[in-house]
């Protein structure tokens, strides 16, 4: 038996015991983490400058989003683990109905790179909060925080309910062939056909946090210095590695021009506030890896070479892992950052007269994550939001979103994901949601009317009810 075999059945033989244990031992187990997170942030908030470039605060905020969770968590799971009572309908007359949230059994998490801390203990948290074993296989494009976290929980769990397992593509596939009960992926989408593949063959449930192109659209209404600001920063920060992150601007054609010319003045106050170059800002983040850098270049050059202007940028620096944040405009659908998410500091703008151009574009590519609006006007927002489908939407602000409060599930539509994370939805998720149907014995309750051959009055009843 393989050493990932044989760490996945010592997982499931822990399986059962951890499906029995209250909501007080889950929340002791949740705050060891923390006091472990706490402990290690430094060698987090390091681990994060050496890859991504990013600031102490950048990877605190990952933290906050952590703790933010384990607090909720704490504070309900009593009441999320109890039995809940369901009102009665006339078939389940006399009848006790309820829901029992019962742990699924051994649950896999596979984060990506560009928010690893985050990625791996938010959905670890609820999995564990239902009762779940947990084999963590962190991303190896951040092997320095995967290393870390790996640390930090097998110093605070035993190694039979919490596991990290580290490497690359071939052990991501090894754990992927085995039965877990449920995957949770965070990832691109090419990676999350393969993820949901491997799991038809264990019918294992999943969990898909993917990508995509997150629309911006800016109509004639919007305040337009305030929609720049907030979309330079979306775009650029974590070198716009993130998510949600807006990916291309649909803007009214009579604000377009000047809305283009708004976004690069943010960016460069934001971001190069002392014209030294955005090279030199500390503010402006590194991609991840050689790779993603190059990948990032050629669709700017793709774009250039079919007819893309540069407002900004353009330029990268492939040895450094530095992709200058970019404008571009003069879009057309041959290009391929037209289809492709380009998880770099680069925006595409785009423009329409009519609402429904709007639609057409955004319809042609697929089911964005996030959509934003920056809009004054209600008809104009209410006509956006009801006639697109995403993950999730803002209005007149990004990014904001994504997991900064538990009460909002998180989530994609489609090609960006399935499922959700985060507070009871996360739990709900990680649990198996059983009806269980208690029926007492005495004759006023217990009726016996089903039976054949069936008495006048059990047809006289049925028949009636179809009207
Ligand atoms: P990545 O390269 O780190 O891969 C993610 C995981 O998939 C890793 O654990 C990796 O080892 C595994 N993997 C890679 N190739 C595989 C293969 N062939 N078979 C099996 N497993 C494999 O990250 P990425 O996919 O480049 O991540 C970036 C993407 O993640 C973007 O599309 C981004 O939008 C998305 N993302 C989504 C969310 C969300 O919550 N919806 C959050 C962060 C990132």
């Amino acid at each position: 038996m393989s050493v990932i075999k044989k760490r996945f059945e010592l997982l499931k033989n822990t399986a059962l015991y951890l499906r029995g244990t209250t909501a007080k031992e889950r929340v002791e187990k949740l705050n060891r983490i923390w006091d472990g997170i706490v402990e290690r942030k430094d060698d987090l908030y390091h681990a994060g400058m050496i890859e991504r470039g990013v600031q102490p605060v950048d990877i605190a905020g990952e933290l906050i989003m952590v703790k933010a969770e384990i607090d909720y968590t704490s504070k309900h799971l009593d009441k999320w683990i109890k039995p809940k009572r369901v009102k009665n309908t006339m078939f389940t007359l006399g009848k006790r109905c309820e829901i029992r949230h019962q742990s699924k059994g051994v649950v896999l998490n596979m984060p990506a790179y560009n928010a690893p801390t985050a990625e791996t203990f938010v959905p670890m948290i609820s999995a564990m909060a239902a009762g779940n074993a947990v084999i963590i296989k962190p991303s190896e494009h951040a092997a320095k925080s995967a290393k870390i976290l790996e640390e930090i929980i097998h110093k605070a769990l035993p190694e039979n309910e919490a596991y990290v397992i580290q490497g690359g593509v071939e052990v991501a596939q090894e754990l992927l062939s085995l039965p877990f009960n449920h995957i949770y992926y965070t990832g691109g989408n090419a990676v999350g056909k393969i993820v949901m593949k491997a799991a038809a063959d264990n019918f294992s449930s999943i969990t898909l946090e993917m990508g995509g192109k997150s629309p911006v659209i800016v109509d004639e209404t919007a305040n337009l210095e305030n929609a720049a600001k907030k979309v330079a920063w979306g775009r650029v920060m974590n070198a716009g590695q993130v998510c949600v992150a807006p990916e291309y601007v649909i803007a009214h054609e009579s604000i377009s021009e000047r809305f283009s010319l708004l976004i690069k003045e943010q960016m460069e106050l934001l971001y190069n506030s002392e014209n030294t170059g955005f090279n030199e800002s500390k503010y402006v983040p590194r991609i991840i890896n050689g790779r993603h850098t190059k990948r990032i270049k050629s669709l700017i050059d793709d774009a250039v070479k079919k007819g893309a202007q540069t407002v900004l940028g353009g330029g990268a620096d492939l040895q450094d892992r530095f992709i200058e944040p970019t404008i571009l405009k003069n879009m057309n659908e041959k290009m391929d950052i037209m289809n492709e998410e380009v998880f770099g500091p680069v925006i595409s703008l785009l423009t329409y007269k009519d609402q429904s151009e709007v639609i057409e574009i955004i319809e042609k590519r697929a089911n964005p994550l996030a959509l934003y609006i920056y809009s004054n006007n209600k008809d104009n927002i209410s006509f956006f939001l009801d006639n697109t489908s995403s993950g999730s939407a803002v209005i007149n602000n990004n990014c904001i979103q994504a997991g900064g409060n538990p009460n909002l599930p998180f989530g994609g539509v489609g090609s960006s994901g399935m499922g959700r994370s985060g507070g009871h939805r996360g739990f709900v998720e990680m649990s198996n949601e059983r009806s269980v149907v208690h029926q007492p014995l005495d004759k006023f309750r217990d009726f016996m009317l089903q039976f054949p051959p069936y008495s006048d009055k059990y047809v006289n009843m049925i028949t009636k009810a179809i009207k």
